[in-house]
């Protein structure tokens, strides 16, 4: 991983990719407490988040599923609480202005927060295998929901049912959303989902407005406050 390639978006002084890799490795080897505390006040002062002013930088989601291995794999108790706590703040924090996107392997521009929740998805067992915190860590990022888009349909009046997969928790509607379509080049625009109805399956029906047009199977749903989230 070349951490130095990363965006350093605002010169801010917290904002050092390169010290995020050298405290995440000061992390995973440490062996007492002091060691460990250190690793992790060097990760809260440094690119990944920046405690003091609750920001959190484009490198966590790079560092986040090295993170997420501490957490199932660190071989001391406190550096799996180390490490979830970290995880915990970048997931609250909110990003710096024109720096709350990342480019991921499903898609460009997606909103920060989203993306490191889809990260905490993916590593479901070993946060729920991390008791109480684990448990809430999933529930907050199951607030970043996802909707992939299966097929649309145009109805009578010119709004939209689609049927979807939903990842997260149902939400309430109506909500704003961002609709990214492939192959993801355009810029993202804003709709408003009507309703949601979802199943014990992950298959959910939605309605749209405000959609130009009929979006593409695979076109994605984020909450649109999701995209907004910056200082
Ligand atoms: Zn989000």
């Amino acid at each position: 991983m070349d951490w130095s390639a990363l965006p350093n978006p605002t010169a801010h002084p917290c904002d050092d990719p390169e010290r995020v890799a050298h405290a995440l490795r000061l992390l995973t080897v440490s062996t007492t407490a002091n060691e460990t505390g250190d690793a992790a006040s060097l990760l809260a002062d440094s690119g990944f988040v920046c405690a003091h002013a609750a920001m959190v930088f484009p490198a966590a989601y790079t560092a986040t599923p090295i993170l997420l291995d501490l957490v199932e794999h660190g071989h001391r108790p406190r550096i799996k609480d180390a490490a979830l706590g970290l995880l915990s703040n970048a997931l609250d924090y909110f990003p710096t202005a024109g720096h709350n996107r990342v480019d991921t392997p499903y898609g460009i521009h997606v909103p920060l927060c989203c993306a490191i929740a889809r990260h905490f998805r993916g590593r479901r067992a070993a946060l729920l295998a991390h008791g109480i915190h684990g448990k809430q860590l999933l529930a907050e990022a199951d607030l970043h929901w996802r909707l992939t888009v299966e097929e649309a349909e145009v109805q009578g009046d010119g709004s939209l049912t689609a049927i979807a997969t939903l990842e997260g928790t149902p939400f309430r509607t109506p909500v704003e959303a961002e609709l990214h379509t492939p192959p993801f080049e355009q810029p993202v625009r804003t709709v408003r989902v009507d309703a949601l109805t979802a199943d014990d399956s992950d298959t959910a029906c939605i309605e749209l407005r405000q959609t130009p047009s009929r979006p593409a199977p695979g076109s994605c749903l984020y909450p649109a406050e999701c995209g907004r989230r910056e200082h």
